[in-house]
């Protein structure tokens, strides 16, 4: 098993990889939890160490949902992690595509993942240090703006992490990225951290 220090934030995709990605998710009935997820927040909770969610919305550009519906769904994400004792420090999104139907969102933004935007938002609002971070998540894309960052990186074989686990060979970052089964199993990362310093004469 691997050994890593304790990060001093998570920046997490969400469909996929905290949620089932039932491909463009709108209304907050369509929201299911990936197992464990929830207790892993719970956990994550009781060790100060804060998630943020960073999640592209295309849906948005393409017509298929408003703009408020990605705020509605990560509320009641927000208040299932509550309810659960666990806890979402803060949601940033990218309702772009380029090739949208919504003129309004319709352009190349910055902060369509690969693009690093919606890491430098969260880095900026929550004065991280980015090599202390940790990104996960079920794509690639997820990774390669943290990895360029400096974070550690996990894929996880959740929502399409199977299928992306195939072209890990084909990133710059291979060597760089782990993969796990889900998210719950960083958890166990972080565990094993702790019962190794424990032991430490
Ligand atoms: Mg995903
Ligand atoms: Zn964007």
């Amino acid at each position: 098993m691997p050994s890593f220090s304790k990060p001093q934030a998570i920046l997490c995709d969400r469909d996929g990889t905290l949620i089932e990605d039932s491909h463009f998710l709108s209304h907050p009935d369509q929201i299911e939890w990936i197992p464990g997820v929830l207790e892993a927040l719970k956990f994550l909770n009781t060790q100060d160490i804060p998630v943020f969610v960073l999640t592209n919305q295309s849906g948005v550009a393409r017509g298929y949902f408003p703009v408020e519906a990605v705020g509605v769904v990560n509320g009641k994400m927000r208040r299932d992690a509550e309810a659960a004792t666990g806890a979402i420090a803060d949601f940033y999104y990218c309702p772009h595509h380029p090739q949208g139907q919504v003129i309004q969102y319709s352009y190349v933004c910055d902060c369509r993942k690969p693009s690093p935007g919606l890491f430098l938002q969260a880095i900026a609002h929550h004065s991280l240090d980015p090599t202390r971070c940790w990104a996960i998540g079920d794509r690639l894309r997820d990774l390669e703006p943290g990895l360029q960052l400096g974070m550690k990186a996990f894929l996880v074989k959740t929502g399409y992490g199977i299928q992306e686990q195939q072209e890990l060979s084909k990133s710059p970052f291979y060597e760089q990225i782990t993969v796990v089964s889900s998210m719950p199993e960083i958890m166990d990362l972080i565990q094993n951290e702790s019962k190794m310093l424990n032991v430490t004469p």
